[in-house]
């Protein structure tokens, strides 16, 4: 799921509540156009574990998700991949471009362009800057500590 506010960086949790509430619906703001475009997860996957055609609501696999139309991951060849790595993975996370800190203007800018027709000059700004380049940890830590 992705929302236009925070981008990927929902996770969603169970209220229980007896409040009458109406059902809403999903809101299509431009993702599928720009991941039709992108695809830098399944370029990413080690494993090509992201399927790379269109959208399928058929699952690879048991262990996938389905029924719902998306690029579904192959849990089955994703989960082998850490299995054998001892660790997790998590390359399509870091690579993806709407996974970034929205309480930063400059990426509420960016998710703005990335919904609309100048989908392809977020794609190119979001490699200009390098987003989605492994970092080292020192890197990352020392960033993260001023
Ligand atoms: S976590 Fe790694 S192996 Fe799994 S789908 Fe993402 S990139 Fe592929």
């Amino acid at each position: 799921m992705i929302s236009r506010k925070f981008g990927p960086n929902v996770r969603i949790a169970k209220v229980l509540t007896d409040i009458p509430l109406d059902i809403d619906h999903p809101v299509e703001f431009g993702v599928k156009l720009f991941c039709e475009m992108c695809r830098k997860c399944s370029n990413a996957c080690p494993v090509k574990a992201i399927a790379n055609e269109k959208p399928q609501s058929e699952a690879p696999n048991i262990s996938s998700h389905k029924a719902i139309t998306k690029w579904t991951v192959n849990a089955e060849k994703c989960f082998k991949f850490w299995v054998g790595s001892n660790s997790d993975c998590a390359i399509c996370i870091r690579v993806y471009p709407y996974n970034k800190d929205y309480s930063k203007w400059w990426n509420r800018v960016g998710i703005k362009l990335a919904n609309s027709p100048l989908r392809s000059l977020m794609l190119w700004l979001n490699d200009a800057v390098g987003f989605g380049i492994r970092m080292q940890p020192e890197t990352w830590w020392n960033r993260n500590s001023n």
